[in-house]
């Protein structure tokens, strides 16, 4: 079988490494470079507290692959099971994690709960303020720099063409697949695989999809490096843009949210917002009192696809045989991207998938 998987990004490289495995011809177009869409922007979190639930069996598949990567992809890809800690300030955040806790249980996610006590013993490092967390230990990070080049790479090596530097200009279904016509030249395929991210609805809609998906950016930053204080990811309960940050190897601090997302134009460039970064500091300064010392070094954004009922869409296309969507991750993809593509892969392949996507068909806009 001959698929076009359009978008290099860590959906797109992802699932080329997967459809490669399961013995399809695989060619990824991506019109940049692999994986400097919204994959290299990622905070580069992997975390399952807090998810929509019936998308715990696709984020369970796809943490059991980010444990395998070194060895799937021949490469440190930095994932690190450091662990995730959520940090609660009020009353009303711990009833929600509570709850969230109660009900994950079922769909295979124990978090464990921490006291102020217990969490000021274990981490005395972090501001007084913080009345309780959740802590998830399997759950962690890894580089958004390195998760794509490193899937398209091993996708290359065994055996699928990665064009790079080309743009997808038209898709046409003929009686035998697609033709699919690029800056480079015309490919044809029996299947084409949509992970364009952000720009993954003009694709659809050029189908007669049409999907409300709205392209805003997160704020990120970096300090410069310090003396290591933190192993887990840390991040927030609360009810909207939650500050988050974790301590890479090297000693940076890498932080994003408590600030709402940018728009993003037309363009897909997602800008940096200098003026919120005083607030993201205030809040960061809260919970982690020695970012006080240190300098911020850089921040960037990324153009990221949110879907109307902030789930993304995966799976078969709604009105032309041999098409798929994985697009519009709502911020949330990093996590799931090994998942994805090898969800995408088996869907594809077999013409079914073990982990259930219907909660994310295209179909639910029709
Ligand atoms: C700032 C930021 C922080 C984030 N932090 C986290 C996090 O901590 N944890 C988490 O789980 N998720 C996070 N996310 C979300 C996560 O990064 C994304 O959901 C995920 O990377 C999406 O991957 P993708 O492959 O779908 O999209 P992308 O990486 O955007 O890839 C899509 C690719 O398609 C290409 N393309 C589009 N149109 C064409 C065309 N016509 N021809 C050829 N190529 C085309 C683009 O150039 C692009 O490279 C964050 C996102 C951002 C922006």
């Amino acid at each position: 079988m001959d698929v076009i998987v359009i978008g290099g990004g860590l959906m797109g490289s992802a699932a080329a490494f997967f459809l490669t495995r399961r013995g399809a011809r695989v060619r990824l177009i991506e019109r940049g470079y692999i994986g400097a869409g919204a994959t290299v922007a990622s905070f580069g979190n992997i975390r399952r507290s807090g998810r929509y639930l019936p998308q715990l069996p696709l984020a369970h598949r796809s943490l059991a692959l980010w444990h395998q990567a070194e060895a799937l992809l021949g490469r440190d890809v930095e994932f690190r099971a450091t662990g995730h800690l959520r940090l609660i300030f009020d009353e009303a955040s711990l009833a929600d994690m509570r709850r969230f806790a109660q009900d994950a249980v079922h769909w295979g996610l124990k978090l464990e709960e921490l006291s102020a006590a217990e969490l000021h013993h274990r981490y005395p490092i972090l501001g007084p303020t913080a009345i309780g967390a959740s802590f998830s230990p399997n759950d962690g990070s890894a580089n958004p720099r390195l998760a794509a080049p490193a899937f398209a790479s091993a996708a290359a090596r065994d055996g699928a063409e990665i064009l790079d530097h080309t743009t997808i200009t038209s898709i046409q279904r003929t009686e035998a697949g697609f033709t699919v016509e690029t800056t480079k030249g015309t490919y044809h395929a029996e299947a084409v695989l949509n992970c364009a991210g952000a720009w993954g609805r003009q694709i659809a809609a050029d189908f007669g999809e049409i999907v409300p998906l709205t392209m805003h950016g997160p704020q990120m930053g970096v300090t410069e490096p310090m003396p290591h204080h933190i192993l887990p990811v840390i991040g927030v309960w609360a009810q909207h843009h939650g500050a988050y940050f974790r301590q890479v190897e090297r000693g940076s601090i890498v932080f994003g949210g408590g600030v709402p997302r940018s728009d993003v134009g037309p363009d897909g460039y997602a800008k940096v917002q200098f003026d919120v970064l005083p607030e993201q500091l205030r809040q960061l300064v809260q919970i982690f009192p020695a970012l006080r010392d240190v300098a911020v070094i850089r921040q960037w954004s990324g153009c990221e696809g949110y879907v109307a009922n902030g789930l993304p869409v995966m799976g078969a296309s709604g009105t032309t045989q041999g098409l798929f969507h994985a697009f519009g991750f709502c911020g949330h993809g990093f996590q799931l991207g090994p998942g994805v593509g090898d969800a995408m892969a088996e869907l594809i392949t077999t013409g079914a998938c073990e982990t259930p996507l219907e909660a994310f068909s295209i179909s639910r806009f029709a």
